[in-house]
Parts: structure tokens; C-alpha cells; sequence
């Protein structure tokens, strides 16, 4: 696999704000923060996107989800609300492609989607 943006920053060769690590995934805070809270769960194996998820990634896949919980509560957004995002491919306007779950929180975030 061609090392990724992400990628590099798991292994430590480009700096990030860590806010949590495992034998799974990392979370780092985004560089560009959409709101107060906007961190990143990111498995530590390159996966471009959602669409290379197999069912051998289930347990990866339900981690993700679990952390996202678990910092939602650490960050304090997890009473007021925060919205969960996975872009794949260009429609969704995906970015970097290494598999990531946005967790974003810390004001009312609008209408889901423009119409
Ligand atoms: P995507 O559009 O692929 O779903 O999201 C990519 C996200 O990665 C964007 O929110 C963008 O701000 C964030 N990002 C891009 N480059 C960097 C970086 O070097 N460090 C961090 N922490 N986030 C980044």
C-alpha cells in the first residue's frame, strides 16, 4: 500500500494532535476544525474507503464507532449532540483516501445535507 497522509501521521512521521490510539485505530484532531470539536478515528491500516471495507474488518469497523462514542463523552458533546461523517469517493467530496470517521460537535452543525 502507497503510504497515506494518515498513514504517515500513525506511524509519527508527521505531527498531529493525538487525542486517542489503539491496536486498531488512531484519532487526531482535523487541521482545519469544521466546528469546536472535530476529530478524526482513523484505522491504522490503510483502507482507501468505505467501499474496501470486507467482512474481515467488521471488528475494526464497530471500534470506529465505539471511539467515536467514547470521545464524543470525553469532548463533551455527547448530551448536546454531534454528527458522525464518512465521505467516500468524489460525490461525497472525500479527500484523503485512507478510510476516516469525522466526529464533529460543539455547536448546532444545520441541515444535514445541502439541498
Ligand atoms: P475528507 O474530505 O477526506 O472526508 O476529509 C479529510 C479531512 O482531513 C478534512 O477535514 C481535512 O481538514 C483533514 N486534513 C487534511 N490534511 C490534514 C492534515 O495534514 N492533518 C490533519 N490533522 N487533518 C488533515
Amino acid at each position: 500500500m502507497v503510504p497515506t497522509l494518515f498513514s504517515k501521521i500513525i506511524e509519527g512521521k508527521l505531527p498531529a494532535d493525538i487525542v486517542y490510539r489503539d491496536d486498531l485505530v488512531t484519532a487526531f484532531r482535523d487541521i482545519n476544525p469544521a466546528a469546536p470539536v472535530h476529530i478524526l478515528i482513523v484505522p491504522n491500516k490503510i483502507i482507501p474507503t468505505v467501499n474496501d471495507l470486507t467482512e474481515e474488518d467488521e471488528q475494526l469497523a464497530g471500534r470506529m464507532l465505539l471511539v467515536a462514542r467514547k470521545l464524543a463523552e470525553v469532548e463533551g458533546v455527547a448530551e448536546s449532540g454531534y454528527r458522525l461523517i464518512i465521505n467516500c469517493n468524489r460525490h461525497a467530496g472525500q479527500e484523503i483516501y485512507h478510510l476516516h470517521l469525522h466526529l464533529i460537535g460543539g455547536r448546532p452543525l444545520g441541515p444535514m445535507v445541502l439541498r
